[in-house]
């Protein structure tokens, strides 16, 4: 049987077009993907700091003793980077150390890298997520049973009431 019907459906699949080539030409949409090169895990978020923020933060600083306002703070909740946002402490590990300072016994696991500091003596912490400097910790001076204080500038953090 021969398919000589005029009137029969073309079989339009075998000679049809999927399109001018120019249609999927990416090239004036590239600046716009470009925007997403790098994900937000790697480069976290910074909040613009205050010359005062910086000069601790950035330039590794200390504040005055006795002039931060988280040193006689103890109500619930978490102390967060001041520069990125990362969690960092529970109010549950504060502790009163009559330092000068707000004190920290323990830190959120993860949350803060240890360095040894530029004087040899003492050991630098930092944000671990950004690196902003958040004061030293020191071990053996049994005001808590962990046996440790994180002495942190109030400037570094931010605190956020549960
Ligand atoms: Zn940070």
């Amino acid at each position: 049987m021969r398919r000589s019907d005029p009137m029969a459906p073309a079989h339009t699949h075998r000679s049809g077009s999927f399109g001018p080539p120019e249609s999927r030409s990416p090239a004036r949409y590239r600046s716009d993907r470009g925007r997403s090169a790098v994900p937000d895990t790697e480069k976290p978020a910074l909040r613009p700091l205050t010359r005062a923020e910086q000069r601790v933060i950035l330039h590794k600083g200390t504040e005055p003793p006795f002039t931060g306002e988280y040193e006689h703070k103890f109500e619930p909740g978490i102390y967060e980077c001041k520069q990125c946002g990362a969690p960092l402490y529970r109010s549950d590990d504060k502790f009163e150390a009559h330092c000068g300072w707000p004190a920290f016994d323990q830190e959120i696991p993860g949350a803060v890298r240890r360095l040894p500091d530029a004087d040899g003596e003492r050991v630098e912490i930092q944000c671990a997520r950004c690196g902003g400097h958040l004061g030293h910790v020191f071990e053996g001076e049994r005001f808590t049973p962990r046996n440790t204080r994180h002495c942190v500038n109030s400037i570094s953090l931010r605190f956020q009431p549960k």
